[in-house]
């Protein structure tokens, strides 16, 4: 027991001493964003939730292309990025946990500054709504039971029933974070009921959580920690406080650790995962397909990614406190 409360102890402190000869990102010039990358969620073989008349993949890509255009317009020395650029799974792999090493690998190999993943969200059984049967009334009759002395007559009952339409309602917006602390009180915890398509929790999955009982692990975790989960909760609150200016219904910014959303923690970068809107929301499946829609959205994103690259370069150029 204390040999490993002191290995842990040391690689604490060794991950501190090693922070310490790691750039201050807050202040050294290296701190501008340079590169930045795009990840439209799923694709190829992994079509992610469907809507109507859609599925998520085809529209996160649509408002990903869309978002990185309207970057380049306004930031030209800005590198973009992108996981994937047509409706393949992200770079061609085969299976989901692939794809999403992929996406993280190209991420840390591109040396990124932040990494923007979009998905759709979804909720409840079926796109649209569905039918639910409920009883609608009854009426009484009378019938005969038993046989010989013990016949009698008996009240009975024949129900009626209808098939109820049930909207799937929820809609809104959501960015996740990964989660480092969750008892962190600003960021309203992940809620397990609530699962989204965001599936790939399979037993055939080969994707491993950080463990945090391993102190190697738990040192890597410190470091995100102390490196990029501040910056990506700052950019996570940005876009949606953006969305809300917008118009649109934020459901906040909420931290998880699910295979999901792994990718977030294994970038070393700063990172974000946006629900641009509920694909089983009939309404919110249009607007999310329309180029209106897809518009506002874009310009939530730019706003929020103008917004966190003015506040990440302002503040290495002011001094050390
Ligand atoms: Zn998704």
């Amino acid at each position: 027991m204390m040999k490993r409360t002191t290995f842990i102890l040391f690689t604490l402190c060794f991950s501190t001493l090693l922070l310490s000869f790691v750039p201050n990102t807050e202040y050294a010039p290296k701190a501008s964003i340079k590169t930045l990358v795009i990840d439209p969620g799923h694709g190829g073989i992994d079509p992610g939730a469907p809507g109507l008349f859609s599925h998520e993949a085809h529209v996160s890509l649509e408002v990903a292309l869309k978002f990185g255009k309207a970057l380049e317009k306004e930031f030209p020395d800005l590198k973009i990025v992108y996981t994937r650029t047509t409706d393949v799974m992200a770079g061609n792999k085969r299976t989901k946990d692939e794809g999403l090493r992929y996406r993280a690998d190209l991420a840390n190999q591109s040396h990124g500054d932040l990494f923007i993943s979009i998905h759709c969200n979804s909720a409840g059984r079926r796109a649209g709504g569905w039918y639910e049967k409920v009883v609608t009334g009854k009426t009484p009759y009378t019938k005969t039971v038993g046989k010989g002395k013990k016949k009698r007559k008996v009240t009975a009952y024949r129900y009626k029933y209808a098939n109820v339409w049930r909207e799937n309602h929820t809609k809104g917006t959501e960015t996740y974070i990964w989660a480092v602390n969750k008892n962190d009180a600003k960021v309203s915890s992940m809620n397990k009921n609530f699962e989204s398509e965001e599936g790939g929790e399979g037993e055939t999955s080969t994707l491993t959580l950080p463990d945090p009982s391993d102190p190697a692990e738990k040192a890597r975790m410190l470091i995100y920690a102390l490196q990029y989960f501040r910056k990506s909760y700052s950019l996570a609150e940005q876009i949606e406080n953006e969305f809300v200016s917008g118009g649109r219904t934020s459901r906040g910014v909420k931290q998880r650790n699910h295979l999901g959303i792994w990718v977030l923690q294994a970038t070393g970068m700063p990172s974000v995962l946006v629900e641009i809107g509920f694909i089983s929301n009939k309404e919110e499946e249009e607007y999310i397909n329309s180029d209106k829609g897809q518009e506002e959205i874009v310009e939530a994103l730019v706003n929020s990614f103008r917004a966190y690259k003015l506040k990440t370069e302002s503040r290495q150029l002011s001094p050390a406190p």
